[in-house]
């Protein structure tokens, strides 16, 4: 469009053709090669295929030029080309400016070194002739140095924002139960409270702890402990699908899951579901003395809305119950109410007659 409203000659039938299929091919490439760095295809495909692909569509087009209009179109249109297809591309602020800079210094040079006013040469074809030209030499060393560069900055560019969301994720992740780990608890645990304070919502904390580990672990070996806290992570990650609850392993044998829910008697349910799961994986565990089987006890806060609970005091006091839960004889779940202050054991045999409301 610029080129045929400054070189009004070659707005003919005939040469819409030459300016026509080039602009589709060259749309084409830019759209494949935009693709590609956006899905991360392009690290597949050498910088110079890409690089290659523009040189050879630019060279086709100058050709065509070159046979139609001779010498100095096909030179002036080749450069400016060069500096819309790569530069532009890959540095768009660049062409803008070195185009804005030469414009400005021509405009003033040729006010002040010839005799016509500026509306003449403003509209002088040499003017901007010589300003493609000028600004695509610039461009095209630009490019020249840069493009390659460029491309591959933008490979590095991507697989270093895909490493860095990698780590990331990892650094809040445990790697053994794939749960998350006490980096994403301690980020979560801020925002729940708050958001639960704000809301007049209640924030159920369950602490964990596998009970007997030392023991299964001397007994059975490391490696079938490992195996153990893996199992209790696939019952987590069912919790979390099925209650919506928040899960993390906080450390070697201990999680916490977190959820809001006013009702004390649906968190109840849900830690009773959990305990129950875990006794249903039917891990023998020879060595434990509260059950023939792997257990867990349980420590349950239950933060009513408005009371204002710092993170580390709702870590404390969930494991305040369970340090009670250990102390009266394991594999059981025992409250912390902050409206009333008081420790309570759940009776675990509601569990059958306990169903989701
Ligand atoms: P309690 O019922 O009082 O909780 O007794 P316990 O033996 O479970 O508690 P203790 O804190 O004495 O022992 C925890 C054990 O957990 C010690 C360690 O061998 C084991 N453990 C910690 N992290 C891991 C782990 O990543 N893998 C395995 N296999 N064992 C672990
Ligand atoms: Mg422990
Ligand atoms: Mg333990």
């Amino acid at each position: 469009m610029t080129l045929l409203f400054f070189y009004p000659e070659m707005r003919g039938e005939s040469n819409r053709l030459i300016f026509f299929i080039p602009a589709v091919i060259e749309l084409a490439i830019f759209c494949v090669s935009f693709f590609l760095v956006k899905r991360d295809y392009i690290n597949k495909i050498q910088a110079n295929t890409l690089v290659a692909l523009f040189v050879t569509t630019t060279a086709g087009f100058c050709i065509a030029v070159l046979i139609n209009f001779g010498l100095a179109y096909a030179i002036s249109f080749s450069l400016f080309f060069f500096i819309f297809e790569v530069v532009f591309i890959f540095r768009p602020i660049a062409v803008i400016l070195i185009n804005l800079i030469i414009s400005a210094a021509f405009y003033v040079v040729c006010i002040f070194f010839s005799n016509k006013n500026a509306g003449e040469i403003f509209d002088g074809r040499l003017l901007v002739f010589l300003n493609i030209l000028t600004a695509s030499i610039l461009g095209c060393l630009l490019n020249l140095f840069t493009s390659r560069s460029h491309v591959k900055n933008l490979i590095m560019n991507h697989s270093l924002i895909e490493e860095r969301n990698f780590y990331r994720e990892e650094s809040v992740r445990d790697v053994l139960t794939g749960l998350n780990n006490r980096r994403s608890f301690d980020q979560s645990v801020n925002f729940y409270i708050s958001v639960c304070t704000h809301v007049r919502q209640t924030v159920c904390v369950v602490m964990m702890d596998v009970d007997y580990f030392k023991l299964y672990n001397d007994y059975y070996g490391h490696l079938k402990g490992d195996f153990v806290l893996q199992s209790i992570g696939k019952v987590l990650k069912q919790l979390i699908e099925e209650e919506h609850v928040y899960s993390a392993r906080v450390g070697g044998e201990e999680f916490i899951m977190l959820w809001t829910e006013n009702r004390t008697i649906e968190c109840e349910r849900i830690v009773l579901k959990l305990r129950q799961l875990i006794i249903d994986l039917n891990i023998p565990h020879e060595k434990s003395k509260a059950a023939p089987v792997v257990t867990a006890s349980f420590g349950v806060y239950i933060m009513r809305g408005g009371s204002q609970s710092s993170a580390g005091e709702l870590y404390r006091m969930a494991d305040t119950a369970l340090y009670k839960a250990k102390e009266w004889g394991r594999n059981r779940i025992v409250l912390f109410d902050s409206q009333n202050g008081r420790f309570r054991e759940v009776d675990i045999r509601n569990y059958k007659e306990l169903k989701r409301e």
